[in-house]
């Protein structure tokens, strides 16, 4: 489902990415650790294409993503990747509801009442059924992550990019994430890859990996 071949990423002076390679299959959850700075949120946004490398290539369903026109790349984006970002970057002025509908908005392919039902179905599977209609700043700090959980989630993405999606929530809500994530594999082959510092998340993946300094150790 998703190849990446030899990307390399350079800030300035500093190579944050010195080559790395991944293959993911269809409905594998993968998990990446390893400690701050070793460069694994820049290579998931190089991975969501949010980000190009400076060398290397992303495959995804077999089209060699980097070669596409800019507004290609973003209609692909749109239609198979969901993105659940380490710092949620909801949109102030919309209410939960609206931001978590947000990519269908953008994307155009779902009828309004589709896109606002999955967006409720969503929120309420979240535990945000009550919450629907609140704007971010009335929001806990583990709701607004949820909220962007749910966005992440509308388009039924082929593939789930999340980083650090637990964690600003207890370990209750953790759980019920991570236990989301297995049930939306099981049911619709989605494919997830993330990263995460949660050990317990790592540990029920089916693979995990760690990145070190700009390289993937395994
Ligand atoms: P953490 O676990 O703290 O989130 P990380 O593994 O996700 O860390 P990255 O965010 O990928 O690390 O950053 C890797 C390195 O690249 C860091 O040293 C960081 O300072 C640097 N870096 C990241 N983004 C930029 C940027 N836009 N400009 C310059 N340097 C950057
Ligand atoms: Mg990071």
């Amino acid at each position: 489902l998703l190849q990446a071949k030899g990307i390399k990423r350079t800030y300035g002076s500093l190579q944050v990415l010195k080559g790395i390679d991944l293959e993911v299959e269809k409905g594998e959850v993968v998990a990446i650790v390893g400690p701050s700075g070793a460069g694994k949120s820049t290579f998931l946004h190089i991975l969501g294409t949010l980000d190009r490398p400076e060398e290397g290539q992303v495959f995804i369903e077999n089209t060699n993503v980097f070669t596409q026109k800019d507004k290609d790349l973003a209609r692909f984006r749109n239609e198979k990747i969901g993105f659940i970002f380490q710092f949620h970057n909801l949109l102030a002025e919309f209410t939960a509801l609206e931001n978590a509908c947000m990519p269908a908005y953008i994307g155009g392919v779902m009828k309004e009442k589709e896109i606002i039902s999955r967006g409720k179905e969503l929120l309420d599977l979240l535990g945000l059924a009550d919450r629907m209609d609140h704007l971010p700043s009335q929001l806990s700090g583990g709701e607004q992550q949820r909220v962007a959980v749910a966005r992440a989630l509308l388009n039924k993405p082929a593939i789930v990019l999340a980083d650090e999606p637990s964690g600003n929530l207890d370990s209750h809500n953790a759980l019920d994430l991570h236990q989301l994530f297995f049930k939306l594999r099981d049911e619709f082959g989605q494919t997830f890859i993330i990263v995460t510092h949660n050990e317990d998340l790592a540990e029920m993946a089916d693979r995990r990996l760690v990145m070190q300094d700009g390289k993937m150790l395994l």
